[in-house]
């Protein structure tokens, strides 16, 4: 019999054309009213939800939306809102835009709450804040709304939470209290939010607990049970609603016999990144439970291969009976650009290759009812081959030798031989690269594309960008200038779309976090570089300083953790052929005058495996040779600079240290610079310039804040070490903000100096 059924764990919510983007940043700017912007929100839900059910989705998710992220939908679920935010007296949309991007007004001025990475993926949530006086209880509405809105216009939904589990799990712990001292006050508030639900109407509650695929130790585990216990049986008592428990971006090997022994009605288990998924499920599988089989990747943007899911579906229908398995996708397909259907540019031959998340619906349901001719399309699709390989590119990859990986003298060295080379002052000041992208630089780019004006045009305004900002950088007092990245829309989609082996799409946005959405460009091919890309630009901003110009460039590990990548070659593979791309670049921009290179890593962690016992041997035994191929060749002299953002980094901090950079700039002022103590303890030898604000947020730094910042910095690492910068790149913020913001840490860095 054939399976009939199909899930989907969550829908794209920016909007197919980035609406929900493009309506809140007018709301920020008070374009837009609060009211228009719910219309705007109730559209892409309503869309959503339609395109589900079209596609004949047997259980349709609500409350899968959000307007920044569901982790910060949850803390304000369960009223986990810390106080500094309530006391603005802002409205509840307000007031959790503070909390998610700071506030800066009449009413107050607080930071935003900090954000991390997302398990494995490219996706930011923002961490819940709990301390001791924290109330946890059910106070918010939103499931219950969007379930009724759902309801409403003739959707039948399954609400989806993320689970108490994984909400404490996540949370940060600002005082004595812990996780457990919670798990009495959540049981409650998730009971009373199950009832009202199935008041509602709902007969299916979906608790996301993605982090049980972590490595779960013993006391984890005692949390994990501890919740669940009681309150499946409340639920039970006081419901009666099914409740899923739904898992993704692995497998749950730690705790699959507990989940079997708690009595969940459904279970959903990720059988794409979850290795031992199919392991665990044939250790047995309770009868008249339903499996939700995650098994279209939610993650890729490439057709499945049919025969292969049938192959797996075949193995879990030994285990469950066909009528209690549910097709689903791997994870949320918010990980995934709306539609392939978008895309005008790319031939058919390279677009029928493609699924993103409304064709990956039609997989749900054509693997589900395994429709015959669609297989038969599908296997003739994937008999095909692809690509042809590129012959250079594997000579020079296979000729590589450990003095590729090797740079020469060692850092310490090069510390003095740099330090004779550049006479830079203590704490020297510097950004992390891209200056205001202010209307005039996106027109600028966006009429060139089009072919409105010519080469000449084009280059002329952004020469007279670079030679005005770095003015501005000189006026501030800045010691190693930038050029600013105005031709650039994107770390990775400009490198993308400079080199050969990439394909781009005109529409493919994915959310990164709150407003902020990437168009990853898609590895096709082997990749190599056939001209320099960034040489012209750099040399042009050395001629109109003094000071030392950063060469800037994105590395290639990031460039390959934020594209979509390949699957027939592996990700060691397609790194390093990236690397020997970017090799090229830094060797000519050296050669051409360029004595600081900055080679950001930003998403160096995004692929990190979930379980630290695999993090060496899949992942970090190729990355940071992969980093380390693309500057060992550089001269002593030269000053090789990284930087890195958004997530946690103190547990791989020595790896850091190990890809040999110079210099290295972190994101930290959101997460409290938590990672000077990391540092501190492996003696990390790199120089260091933690970030001394954030910019994700409008807000301007005050002098004696980045002061106060820096002393806590000096306080753990050594002072010679320290360089002085902004937290991430700033070009997503104005110029009045960033002007002041950097002349205030300049003279942070000058009251230093003089102490
Ligand atoms: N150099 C890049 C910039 O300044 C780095 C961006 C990032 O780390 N996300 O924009
Ligand atoms: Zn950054």
């Amino acid at each position: 019999m054939t399976i009939q059924k199909t899930s989907v764990i969550g829908f794209p919510r920016i909007g197919k054309n980035r609406e929900l983007k493009f309506a809140s940043e007018k709301f920020f700017k008070g374009e837009l009213s609060e009211a228009e912007l719910q219309k705007v929100a109730a559209e892409i839900r309503r869309y959503g939800w339609e395109k589900q059910k079209a596609a004949g989705i047997s259980y349709i998710p609500s409350n899968d939306f959000s307007f920044y992220d569901n982790v910060l939908d949850t803390a304000f679920l369960l009223n986990v809102i810390p106080k500094r935010y309530q006391n603005l007296g802002l409205s509840e949309l307000e007031t959790y835009f503070a909390a998610s991007h700071g506030y800066q007004g009449e009413k107050g001025d607080v930071k935003a709450l900090p954000m991390k990475k997302w398990f494995n993926t490219n996706y930011h949530y923002i961490v819940p804040e709990i301390d001791d006086a924290t109330d946890l209880k059910l106070t918010g509405k939103k499931p219950v709304e969007e379930f009724n809105e759902a309801k409403a216009l003739g959707f039948e939904t399954v609400p989806t939470v993320i689970g108490a589990y994984t909400f404490l799990r996540l949370a940060r712990y600002n005082g004595q209290k812990k996780a457990e001292d919670f798990v009495t006050a959540a049981v409650s508030a998730y009971a009373k939010l199950a009832s009202e639900l199935a008041a509602a109407g709902a007969k299916w509650i979906s608790f996301a607990e993605p982090a049980l695929v972590f490595d779960v130790n013993a006391e984890e585990k005692r949390l994990f049970k501890s919740i669940y216990k009681t309150l499946l049986s409340k639920i039970r008592t006081e419901s009666g609603v099914q409740i899923a428990l739904q898992t993704y971006f692995g497998d749950i090997r730690d705790v699959y016999q507990d989940v079997i022994d708690l009595g969940f009605d459904g279970i959903g288990l990720d059988f794409v990144e979850g290795s031992k998924s199919l392991e665990l499920l044939k250790t047995g599988f309770p009868k008249d439970t339903l499996l939700f089989a995650g098994v279209v990747n939610g993650k890729n943007i490439w057709r499945a291969d049919y025969a292969q899911k049938k192959a797996i579906l075949s193995e879990i229908e030994r285990i469950v009976d066909a009528s209690n398995v549910v097709v689903s996708t791997s994870c949320s397909l918010l990980h995934v650009p709306y539609t392939v259907a978008a895309e005008q540019k790319l031939s058919a031959d390279v677009l029928k290759h493609f699924a993103f998340a409304e064709e990956k619906l039609t997989e749900l349901s054509e693997i589900a009812r395994a429709d015959a001719a669609a297989f038969e399309k599908n296997q003739v699709l994937f008999a095909s081959t692809r690509v042809q390989e590129n012959a250079s590119v594997q000579k020079e990859l296979s000729s590589l030798t450990s003095s590729d990986f090797e740079r020469k003298p060692n850092r310490l060295e090069r510390r003095e031989i740099q330090k004779n080379e550049f006479k830079l002052p203590a704490f020297p000041t510097t950004t992390i690269g891209s200056f205001p992208q202010t209307a005039d630089v996106r027109a600028n780019r966006a009429a060139f594309r089009k072919g409105e004006i010519s080469r000449e045009q084009y280059e002329e305004f952004n020469q007279k960008k670079i030679a005005e900002c770095i003015q501005q950088q000189e006026e501030i007092g800045l010691d190693v200038i930038v050029h600013g990245e105005f031709e650039r829309n994107d770390m990775v989609e400009y490198f993308g779309s400079k080199m050969d082996g990439y394909v781009f799409t005109q529409n493919a946005w994915v959310q990164s976090y709150g407003t902020r959405c990437v168009k990853p460009p898609i590895v096709w091919g082997d990749v190599s570089r056939s001209a320099p890309i960034t040489v012209e630009w750099s040399v042009f901003a050395q001629k109109q300083t003094k000071k030392p110009v950063k060469g800037m460039l994105t590395g290639p590990v990031t460039i390959l953790n934020w594209s979509f990548p390949r699957e027939d070659v592996s990700l060691k593979t397609q790194a390093e052929q990236i690397a020997l791309a970017i090799r090229d670049e830094v060797l000519d921009l050296e050669k051409n005058g360029i004595r600081i290179i900055q080679i950001d890593e930003a998403a160096l962690r995004e692929k990190l495996p979930l379980r630290k016992s695999d993090w060496h041997k899949e992942y970090l035994d190729w990355a940071i040779p992969a980093f380390r191929l693309v500057h060992a060749k550089v001269k002593p002299e030269t000053q090789i600079h990284t930087h890195m953002c958004y997530s946690e980094f103190g547990d791989i901090v020595k790896d850091i240290d190990n890809m040999d950079a110079d210099v290295i700039t972190f994101e930290a002022s959101r997460s409290n610079l938590k990672l000077l103590d990391a540092l501190n303890e492996a003696k990390f030898e790199t120089q260091v310039g933690p970030g001394v604000y954030d910019i994700h947020s409008p807000r301007v730094p005050s002098v004696e804040e980045i002061v106060e910042a820096l002393h806590r910095i000096i306080d753990k690492l050594p002072k010679q070490n320290i360089w002085v910068n902004p937290d991430c790149g700033l070009k997503t913020r104005g110029v009045t903000e960033t002007t002041a913001s950097l002349k205030n840490l300049v003279a942070a860095a000058k009251v230093l100096r003089t102490n």
